[in-house]
């Protein structure tokens, strides 16, 4: 059986030009052989991470800096070089484990992962925490050996599990008799430091290293050089990297977003057949994922937090705006139906600005002359493309009917 749309549709697919020469080179995951404009950071987490070359034990290092600033890319990269160095100088290499606590998010598993890579077993729950710290001491002890931990997102662990194993750990050396240990942190949040320990935290950042936001200017020569692997000759329009560029530097200076932007629009380009990319794709590109972090957020929410805005979604259905008392009366009818607690209308009118910060929607506040002031609040995205994020959640999706007024 044929199915001609369809057929047509792969036609045009191979006999359309294609654009990327390498696309896995655009994708945030490789780490290129050259990092422009990061010369400082690598110079100084190489000379810290040198140390184990002549057998000491590195300090500790913090590195933090907003997202798409080079952090993980540069630490990735100094690590290999020194294994590689170990390598070529035929000593003793360090066991190096880079955990994400983005993905591996509890001190449990973090514990179970560094116990794994010595090749120890354990279950994947049901032991208590400190016991598989312990196991972990005892098996790395078994050795005079470095491992080099590093922590990257560290902030996502604090924040979901809490200071265990970052305490532990900054200070296992005083127990291991052979082996020892050298963390390196990463956060992606500024404000890290100020909710961890202050023991903790003047351990952990015995050397800290800052990455600045990329200038546009710089995110330039990035993306330049990427572009070079990752497209064939000429198919770039030439204003298309500085537009990217420019546009990420308006966001703050992240790499990734302009990484992103330019393999999206190469897409873009290439789905539509066009034989260069242009200036459109990239603002095209630009709309797609800005969709996209926004639809992130939204599934990430709390549920609290889904409520209100569902409430505002229901309230601003007639009216455009809605007040923050109708948004209330709406919220409470919401938590009776699903039976979840009612937060005051304070703390509601604190999820609502955060709601703002996030660019869901916009609040503002108007006077209503001796009434005093009020605000009002619409949706800042397509109330579409909301309803289907919200409904996402099974627990709203009970709420259907609410909305179609049957309860
Ligand atoms: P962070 O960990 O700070 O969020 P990453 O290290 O993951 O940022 O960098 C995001 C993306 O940008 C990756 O694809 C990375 O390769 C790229 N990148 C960041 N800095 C540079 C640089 N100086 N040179 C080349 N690519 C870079
Ligand atoms: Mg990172």
């Amino acid at each position: 059986m044929s199915s001609k749309p369809l057929d047509n549709i792969f036609e045009r697919y191979i006999s359309a030009p294609t654009l990327f020469k390498d696309r896995e080179v655009l994708r945030p995951t490789y780490i290129p052989e050259r990092l422009p404009h990061r010369e400082e950071q690598m110079e100084k987490i190489g000379s810290i991470l040198a140390t184990c070359l002549k057998g000491g034990t590195p300090s500790n290092i913090f590195c933090y800096g907003k997202t798409g600033t080079g952090k993980t890319a540069v630490v990735k990269y100094v690590l290999k070089h020194l294994v590689d160095k170990t390598r070529e100088l035929k000593i003793k290499e360090p066991i190096v484990s880079y955990i994400n606590c983005a993905i591996v998010d509890t001190n449990y598993r973090v514990l179970s992962q560094l116990c794994e890579i010595l090749g120890e077993k354990l279950p994947l729950t049901g032991l208590p925490t400190d016991e598989v710290f312990n196991k972990f001491v005892s098996k790395l002890d078994e050795e005079e050996r470095l491992m080099i931990i590093v922590l990257d997102e560290v902030d996502l662990l604090l924040k979901k599990s809490g200071s265990f194993t970052l305490y532990e750990l900054t200070r296992v050396n005083t127990m291991l008799k052979r082996a020892r240990v050298s963390l390196v942190g990463i956060s992606n949040d500024l404000r890290f430091k100020d909710y961890l320990d202050p023991r903790v935290l003047s351990s952990l950042s015995e050397e800290e290293i800052v990455f600045p936001p990329y200038t546009a200017s710089e995110l330039k020569d990035i993306l330049r050089e990427r572009a070079e692997l990752g497209f064939f000759e000429g198919v770039l329009e030439p204003a298309v990297i500085n537009l990217c560029a420019a546009l990420a530097a308006r966001e703050h200076g992240d790499a990734r977003r302009a990484l992103d932007l330019l393999r999206v629009a190469g897409e873009l380009a290439e789905r539509e057949g066009s034989p260069k990319v242009l200036e459109r794709h990239v603002r095209e590109a630009k709309k797609r994922i800005e969709a996209d972090v926004l639809s992130d957020a939204i599934r990430a929410l709390p549920l609290q937090s889904k409520l209100v805005l569902y409430a505002i979604y229901l309230s601003s259905r007639e009216t455009l705006d809605a007040s923050t008392g109708e948004i209330y009366n709406t919220y409470q009818r919401l938590c009776s139906l699903l039976n979840v607690d009612t937060l005051t209308q304070r703390r509601v009118s604190d999820l609502i600005n955060e709601l703002d910060m996030l660019g869901m929607i916009n609040a503002a506040v108007i006077s209503r002359g001796r009434y005093g002031r009020t605000r009002r609040i619409r949706l800042a995205m397509p109330k579409n493309l909301l309803r289907k994020l919200l409904y996402e959640d099974y627990r709203l999706k009970e709420l259907r009917n609410f909305e179609k007024g049957v309860l």
